[in-house]
């Protein structure tokens, strides 16, 4: 039986209505940029997170950059990280002339183990990056307690998280600003590339919606004297229809971005949301269930709080024989990936940060082990037993 790790043809076959209705509204309505289901879209994203400010931006990596940058992080600051994550949350910090620093990640939930932050903070440290990892929320309790006792932001990567909840609180909310992405594969994502930034400081937000849009207009005017201390009034109407001439648009005050949450995506996601939450219990079921079904001395399960909604991104076994595991996955056709093969401060591109083999030894033990499988929330009950006994009846 064929089982893709994510059958996003099959999601679409039932979502084809929707998406055709809403893509044609968009089309026939002219509004290519910042039109009416952008607005839609932030608006319904503040109120389903609970947050106050929710910004379309161009995609999850993008997010990252401007959050870093609203911050005021540059060149000789230190960001302290998870080294098991996707690259783009080292690369953003990377880019904005930062140096990632890396604390290894626990066994029981491959999150930034906490108890190691403190260690890792000099001088230079401006902010600390958890990553939600695999849709499992960070300790963030702790990790703001060691940042409020050592004055540094915090920056939540819930790009993999959308709709998780730590404590019964929405990952997203938890820190200064954080970032989502809606890359096709994630919890909520479009056909294509897709961002936000989340944050409850309205200056914050000010700055991020100046430096996604080339730091113009009354958002960069805004963030330009908020940033130099000028104390004049500039009335922001977000709701401006700069769709086609806004005379604004043409006064810079940064350096910013063109980064921009596009229309058809916004309108296929505001589809999408629909099904959100839905999606995310299914995963969450479809996960207990694994937990439950698969042969523990075979394979090793993560170990979650019991606290938090965990959204699954991905579903992680853990096993000795991975290569082994992967050509006979292979062999059955039953999709899987491995998350993550080389940790960060272990890939070539960081060679310069100085990090040997041994130095965070949770995280390149888990490298060489971890794989995920299918937690498809279309997974069907047959393809689902399925893959447990096939898992179950492997002899590695
Ligand atoms: C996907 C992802 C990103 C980057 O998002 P893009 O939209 O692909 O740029 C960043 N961090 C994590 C943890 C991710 O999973």
């Amino acid at each position: 039986m064929k089982i893709p790790l994510l059958n996003l043809k099959r999601q679409y076959s039932y979502l084809k209505k929707d998406i055709e209705n809403v893509i044609s509204e968009i089309l026939e309505g002219g509004a290519y940029i910042n039109g009416p289901q952008t607005k839609k879209f932030e608006k319904r994203m503040e109120e389903y997170l609970g947050v106050k400010h929710a910004i379309g931006v161009g995609n999850g990596t993008d997010a990252l950059v401007i959050a870093l940058e609203t911050l005021g992080i540059g060149k000789g600051d230190e960001v302290i990280t998870s080294p098991f994550t996707f690259f783009a949350t080292a690369e953003a910090i990377s880019v904005v002339g930062a140096k990632p620093v890396f604390v290894d990640v626990k066994l029981e939930d491959f999150n930034i183990d906490e108890t190691k932050i403190e260690k890792a903070i000099t001088s230079k440290t401006k902010a600390i990056i958890p990553v939600h990892i695999f849709g499992t929320p960070a300790n963030m309790d702790k990790i703001n307690e060691i940042a409020k006792k050592n004055n540094l932001y915090v920056i939540e990567d819930a790009c993999q998280a959308i709709g998780a909840r730590y404590k019964n609180k929405m990952v997203g909310t938890l820190s200064d600003i954080a970032c989502f992405s809606f890359f096709p594969t994630k919890n909520l994502g479009t056909y294509g590339d897709g961002g936000l930034i989340t944050t409850n400081n309205d200056n914050f937000a000010t700055i991020c919606r100046a430096l996604k849009a080339h730091g113009s207009g009354e958002n960069g005017e805004k963030a330009y004297n908020f940033l130099n201390n000028i104390k004049e009034e500039v009335k922001v109407d977000n709701q401006v229809d700069d769709t086609v001439y806004n005379p604004k648009k043409y006064y810079n005050y940064l350096i910013g971005h063109n980064s921009r949450l596009d229309e058809l995506h916004a309108g296929i996601l505001n589809v999408k949301l629909n099904y959100l939450d839905e999606w995310n219990n299914k995963r969450n079921e479809i996960a207990k269930y694994y937990d439950k079904k698969l042969d523990d001395k075979k394979y090793k399960k993560m170990k979650l709080s019991k606290d938090d909604f965990n959204v699954y991104h991905m579903y992680i076994i853990q096993t000795e024989n991975r290569n082994e595991l992967s050509k006979k996955l292979d062999e059955a056709e039953i999709g899987y990936g491995v998350y993550y093969p080389v940790p960060l401060h272990l890939q070539k591109v960081y060679k310069s940060l100085g990090y040997k083999e041994g130095d965070l030894p949770n995280a390149e033990y888990l490298s060489k082990r971890t794989l995920a499988i299918p937690v498809d929330p279309e997974l069907t009950e047959e393809e689902k037993e399925y893959i447990i006994n096939f898992l179950n009846n492997l002899e590695l």
